[in-house]
């Protein structure tokens, strides 16, 4: 028979491990943002908005056809003010519509919208917005709103810009809509490999950070389908070539001062984690149920950094 104190549980204070490199999350409905906070994570690296918007269940244009633009502006404050509130005054990166044809072509309203063979390689994210500007002011008078109301914790993110003309166009918007850009962090996905090789010239633009879509930025480097079980085999977010945009992005950016993140479903592998903190990242935002692990992760990697340092000094 054991004695007593040999069956008593070691008592050990769990305690969040501190990082250099924030530690952030995903949250793609503000229904999520409790759930969120829960994992004590430094922020919100991407905030989707296609939820609100296509939950409405009614094509933006019908809004704008019916006099009702102030509805969909309402709907918009409503749900990034949730999580906003919950996080403040931790940041929040919240991405402007990025979503695909074929999913507005379900809502009501939204049979006009055109038929692509490729809506991946089509009218999607900042393209869109900038060839539908009304849709885009109506996304900034919402940001208005919410800068108006005191989140100043909000920052806005680009998705799907390819050419840092899209990035000057948006910013000129942003400001004829009345927001200040000196106040507000503005900054851009790295999805497609074309930004990324050209980060240098959106860094000359003037961006407050980077955020790399590697579910995107994975499908357009290996030519690869992300939705296309057939080529699944093939689609490798840890693919070299992947891996050395991202390097070189990282690079770019620490010698400019330019924040980087990763909200990509890479982002949520520990694995990655570690590779992303050796190469200098600046921030990991990962699924609510990976947050944990990642910071961990992290935590270990950059303990294991320093003593490599350390180390080699001696
Ligand atoms: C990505 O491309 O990695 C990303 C986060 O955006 P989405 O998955 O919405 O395209
Ligand atoms: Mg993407």
């Amino acid at each position: 028979e054991k004695a007593e104190h040999a069956e008593a549980a070691p008592r050990i204070a769990v305690t969040k491990p501190i990082t250099a490199t924030e530690v952030k999350v995903n949250v793609s409905i503000p229904e999520a943002a409790g759930r969120a906070k829960e994992t004590q994570a430094d922020g919100v690296g991407l905030l989707r908005i296609e939820h609100m918007i296509l939950g409405l269940n009614t094509h933006p244009q019908v809004y704008i056809n019916t006099g009702r633009s102030q509805e969909y502006v309402d709907e918009l404050v409503k749900g990034i003010r949730t999580v906003a509130d919950a996080f403040y005054p931790k940041p929040v990166w919240v991405r402007t519509l990025d979503a695909p044809t074929d999913e507005f072509k379900a809502m009501k309203g939204g049979e006009n919208e055109p038929f692509e063979h490729n809506p991946m390689l089509g009218m999607r994210g900042i393209r869109r917005d900038l060839k539908e500007v009304e849709h885009f002011k109506l996304e900034m008078a919402a940001f208005k709103k919410l800068f108006e109301m005191g989140y100043d914790n909000i920052g806005i993110m680009i998705p799907l810009v390819q050419h840092p003309s899209e990035l000057r166009r948006a910013k000129e918007i942003m400001t004829e809509c009345g927001i200040d850009l000196e106040k507000v962090d503005v900054g851009i996905m790295v999805e497609i490999p074309a930004s990324a090789l050209i980060i240098d010239e959106f860094i000359k633009e003037g961006i407050d950070f980077v955020s790399f879509g590697t579910n995107d930025l994975t499908q357009y480097t290996l030519a690869v389908d992300r939705n296309n079980e057939l080529v699944a085999d093939l689609y490798n977010e840890l693919h070299p070539a992947v891996l050395k945009l991202i390097e070189y992005v990282i690079g770019e950016c620490n010698k400019a001062g330019v924040k980087t993140s990763i909200c990509g479903q890479a982002g949520s592998r520990p694995e990655v984690a570690r590779r992303l903190v050796a190469m200098g990242i600046t921030s990991i935002s990962a699924n609510i149920d990976a947050v944990e692990s990642v910071r961990e992760m992290v935590a270990r990697t950059e303990h294991a950094l320093i003593l490599e340092a350390a180390r080699k000094k001696l």
